[in-house]
């Protein structure tokens, strides 16, 4: 594995103020191996390779770290979790907190509860089911420190998915592409009608030139109304 990032990996880490363990490594490799061997039969990602998965999956999924959004967190959700990114691996890494981990497909959180299990993950609980109805259960509504989506839908879409999962003066995260300038036009009326507030977009880079990234932070100002998220499809189809 030595042609594997391990030192920028270490280097987030550092910058956090904090230290990537042996043994947490190890796991996380255990992992994007589980993926990138399971993807043959279950198509949980498009990516193939164990050199391009460790920077596109792990680095990234890391790269909140630094946040302090993130390091204030104890209870997070992860919207749209697919095979388990960025759930997993901060989960791996910071035992401390508790994440749950959604996703409407149930051959993914499948595979992520199966992971979960062979990794020993005592902080990590997944959810089958559509982020507009289960943002309805008492269980999860406006419960958690912080809510992240990576490669979900856009972002006023987004913001109607996870802020009714935040709890009032919490945040939510989203992991953008380079292009998310765009998608930051248009929020006023999603921002204002959800109660919340656009904080600062962070942009990043990849090793290996493997891409520009970026993070939204959006407040949440106020209790989200009982009628947010609407049904299952209409947050896509006519957005806020
Ligand atoms: N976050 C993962 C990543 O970055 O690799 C997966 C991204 S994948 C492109 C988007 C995932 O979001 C899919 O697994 C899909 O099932 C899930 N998803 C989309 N809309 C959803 C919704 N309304 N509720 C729950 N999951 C949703």
């Amino acid at each position: 594995m030595s042609h594997l990032r391990r030192d920028e990996l270490e280097i987030l880490f550092r910058q956090a103020g904090l230290e990537l363990s042996d043994s947490a490594h190890e796991r996380l490799v255990q992992f994007l191996e589980l993926v990138i061997h399971t993807n043959e039969q279950l198509n949980l990602t498009a990516i193939t390779s164990l050199e391009e998965g460790y920077v596109k999956h792990l680095y990234d999924s890391l790269a909140i770290i630094g946040l302090p959004e993130f390091a204030r967190a104890d209870t997070l959700i992860d919207i749209g979790s697919g095979a388990g990114f960025p759930s997993i691996p901060l989960a791996i890494c910071f035992p401390g907190k508790r994440f749950t981990s959604l996703d409407s497909t149930q051959k993914k959180i499948n595979f992520q509860a199966q992971a979960a299990e062979l990794l020993g993950l005592q902080n990590f609980t997944t959810c089958w089911g559509r982020a507009e109805e289960l943002a309805h259960s008492p269980a999860y509504r406006e419960s958690f420190d912080l809510a992240t989506a990576r490669a979900v839908a856009q972002v006023n879409i987004l913001l109607e998915l996870a802020l009714p999962f935040v709890k009032t003066g919490s945040a939510a995260v989203f992991y953008k592409g380079k292009d998310y300038l765009s998608e930051l036009e248009s929020l006023q009326k999603p921002l204002a009608v959800l109660h919340a507030g656009l904080d600062r977009a962070i942009s990043y880079h990849l090793p290996d030139n493997l891409g520009e990234r970026a993070f939204v932070v959006f407040q949440k100002q106020q209790p989200t109304a009982s009628a947010y998220p609407r049904k299952p499809g209409v947050p896509q189809k006519k957005p806020l």
